[in-house]
């Protein structure tokens, strides 16, 4: 049977949403003991093993706020699906790059970062944003100015 390369499988996509929504859904109930929200769309997270301090460390483990990380057979091991990817791995690590995490924020940008620095970075970014915002919010802009203090009359 003849064949429409160029034909968009419109099945295949919505089979492709209800596996993203299931996904979705499996995270938030495994999320909802730990109280912790997710707040990024996406993200990937690995630990190289080879460079991980190991038993004696496992700096990581303690830190992780939904407990997507353990040791495990000899090394640090990730559950995925409870990771949020907040950062808290790898502020903590004792080597750089040895964590390395990628998160899609829901501006669709992407962050990447392997260090303690990176993520103080990324929170000195966003305070920083955060505080232009509500500045922003406060000021007047001319128009509404104008309205708010109409000019007085010079006697
Ligand atoms: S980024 Fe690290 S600390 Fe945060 S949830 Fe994932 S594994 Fe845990
Ligand atoms: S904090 Fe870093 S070095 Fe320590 S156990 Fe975790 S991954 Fe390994």
């Amino acid at each position: 049977m003849p064949q429409n390369k160029g034909a968009i499988d419109i099945f295949g996509l919505l089979s492709e949403d209800t596996v993203d929504s299931e996904k979705k859904k499996n995270r938030e109930a495994l999320l909802a003991p730990t109280g912790v929200k997710d707040f990024f769309q996406e993200g990937k997270i690995s630990i190289n093993s080879y460079t991980c301090l190991g038993v004696q460390c496992k700096e990581c483990v303690k830190v992780c706020p939904t407990n997507a990380l353990y040791w495990g057979s000899g090394k640090v091991e990730i559950v995925e699906d409870l990771c949020v990817y907040c950062g808290a791995c790898v502020l903590n690590c004792q080597v750089d790059d040895c964590i390395k995490l990628e998160r899609k924020r829901d501006d669709g940008k992407v962050e990447k970062f392997s260090k303690p620095k990176d993520v103080l970075l990324l929170q000195k970014k966003a305070n920083t944003n955060k505080r232009v915002q509500r500045v922003r919010s406060v000021i007047l802009k001319p128009q509404d100015y104008y309205i708010q203090y109409p000019k007085t009359k010079q006697k």
